[in-house]
C-alpha cells in the first residue's frame, strides 16, 4: 500500500464525461489499497474564460481580485470529481487551497508556496476518504486567496506530495510523457522512460510545456518522484527522478525551443566599468527578466551589447533601454522580436566535449545563422531567426540521434 498523489490537468477534466473517467481511475487506485490524494486543474479553457471576464471590465484588474476570480475554476472541478467518486461508491472529500491550508506569499497571480499543512488531508485519508484538492490555489498571511501562476496545479501536486511524503506524484496529462522534442515538429520524437530533475528543469525553462518549472524545482528540492503520463491510456509515462537513478547515457536527452523571445542590441556602448549595470538596472527594476547576454571585446573603446528578454516584455524593454542607452552615451539601439531559442539538453554533456561544435556544424549545414549563444553545464542554447525554428529542431534532433530507430 502506497500514498499516491495524482494530478489531472485541464484537458483530463474538460467535460463531465472526462471527470467520470478520472473518477474511475482514482477509484481503481484506491481499490488496490492505496491512499489517494487527487489534485485537479480547472476544466480546460476555464481559467482563460475567467481571466477574460475580468479583462472585459478592466484593462489592468486588481490582482488580488483577479485571483479570487481565477481560483473558482478549480473549486468547480474538485466538487464535481468528489461527486463523481461518491456516486461510484468511493468516499471522497474536496478541499480548496485555503481549507488545507496551502500557505503562500502575497504575490497575487504568481504566488509561491511557503508551507503546506498536511494534517487536514492526512485526517481525511485516515477516515478512508480520497482527498480531492484544488490545484493552483493558496492563501496568504492576510487570509486572501492567491494563485500560483499559469500551470500552477503541477506545483500544487508536487508540493502536496512533498508535504505528505507521498511515494509518487503522478501527473496525468494529454501526452504520454516527456519527449525528446515536440512530436508536432519531429514525428520520430521518442518518449523518455526517465529524465533527471536537472534536465527536466532545463527543458521546462527552455520551452517544453509538460510541467510548470516550479513543480520541477519542488520535486528536485524534496526528492519527489514525478511520473508524467497520459490520462487517456495506461501506458507507462516518463519518470522524473534523481540523476543516480538514471542509467541511460545519451549525451543529449532532448531538444527544446521557445518562440517567445526578443532581443535588443545597444550599439557602440562606451566600454567602461559600470555600463552594464546602468543598462540592466532599470530593466530589473521593471521586473523584466533578461536571459542571454552577449558582449564583444572592444578594440576602439566601444562595444555592442546584445541581450534577450521575453517577447511580451519587448515594447517595455525597448523604451527602458532607449533611455538607458542615451544615459550611457551609446549610439543607438536595435530590436528584433522575431527570434527563437533552440537548445539541446543532457546531463552527460558535463563529461563529453564537442556538443556545441556539433550543434554549430549542424545548423551551418542548413545555412541557419546563429545570433547568440548561451551555455550551462548541461545545455547549449542558440538564438536564431524564428522562421528557422522547426528546421533547426528537426536537424538537431536527428544529428544527436534522438529519433526512434526506423
Ligand atoms: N487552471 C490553471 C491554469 O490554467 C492552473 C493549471 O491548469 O495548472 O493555468
Ligand atoms: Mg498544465
Amino acid at each position: 500500500m502506497a500514498l499516491i498523489v495524482q494530478k489531472y490537468g485541464g484537458t483530463s477534466v474538460g467535460t463531465v464525461e472526462k471527470i467520470k473517467n478520472v473518477a474511475k481511475r482514482v477509484a481503481r487506485t484506491k481499490e488496490k489499497g492505496n491512499d489517494v490524494v487527487v489534485v485537479v486543474s480547472a476544466m480546460s479553457g476555464e481559467t482563460n474564460r475567467l481571466l477574460g471576464l475580468a479583462h472585459q471590465i478592466s484593462e489592468m484588474p486588481n490582482e488580488r481580485e483577479l485571483d479570487v476570480v481565477a481560483a473558482t475554476g478549480e473549486q468547480v472541478t474538485i466538487g464535481l470529481l468528489a461527486i463523481a467518486l461518491t456516486e461510484m461508491g468511493c468516499k471522497a472529500k474536496s478541499f480548496c487551497g485555503f481549507q488545507i491550508p496551502v500557505l503562500t506569499d502575497a504575490a497575487y497571480v504568481k504566488a509561491r508556496i511557503r508551507q503546506i499543512r498536511g494534517e487536514t488531508i492526512t485526517q481525511a485519508l485516515k477516515e478512508g476518504y480520497v482527498a480531492v484538492v484544488a490545484g493552483f490555489q493558496g492563501i496568504d498571511d492576510s487570509g486572501s486567496i492567491t494563485t500560483l501562476g499559469r500551470g500552477g496545479s503541477d506545483t500544487s501536486a508536487v508540493a502536496v506530495a512533498a508535504a505528505l511524503k507521498a511515494d509518487v506524484c503522478e501527473i496525468y496529462t494529454d501526452v504520454d510523457g516527456v519527449y525528446t522534442t515536440d512530436p508536432n515538429i519531429c514525428s520520430d520524437a521518442r518518449k523518455l522512460d526517465k529524465i533527471s530533475f536537472e534536465e527536466m528543469l532545463e527543458l521546462a525553462s527552455l520551452g517544453a510545456k509538460v510541467l510548470q518549472i516550479r513543480s520541477v524545482e519542488f520535486g528536485m528540492k524534496y526528492g519527489v518522484r514525478i511520473h508524467v503520463r497520459s490520462s487517456f491510456n495506461d501506458n507507462q509515462g516518463t519518470i522524473v527522478t534523481t540523476e543516480e537513478e538514471i542509467m541511460e547515457t545519451a549525451v543529449v536527452s532532448g531538444v527544446a525551443y521557445s518562440k517567445s523571445e526578443a532581443k535588443i542590441t545597444v550599439v557602440k556602448v562606451p566600454d567602461r566599468p559600470g555600463i552594464a549595470a546602468k543598462i540592466f538596472k532599470p530593466l530589473s527594476e521593471a521586473n523584466i527578466v533578461v536571459d542571454v547576454i552577449v558582449q564583444n571585446v572592444s578594440v576602439t573603446g566601444f562595444t555592442d551589447l546584445t541581450f534577450t528578454i521575453g517577447r511580451t516584455d519587448f515594447k517595455k524593454a525597448m523604451q527602458i533601454t532607449e533611455k538607458a542607452a542615451k544615459d550611457v552615451g551609446a549610439e543607438r539601439i536595435v530590436g528584433d522580436d522575431k527570434i527563437a531559442k533552440v537548445s539541446v539538453v543532457g546531463m552527460a554533456m558535463r563529461s563529453h566535449s564537442g556538443v556545441a561544435l556539433k550543434l554549430f556544424e549542424t545548423l551551418a549545414a542548413e545555412g541557419i545563422n546563429i545570433l547568440g549563444i548561451s551555455t550551462s553545464e548541461i545545455k547549449v542554447s542558440v538564438l536564431i531567426e524564428e522562421k528557422y525554428t522547426e528546421l533547426a529542431v528537426r536537424v538537431l534532433h536527428g544529428a544527436f540521434g534522438l529519433g526512434n530507430p526506423a
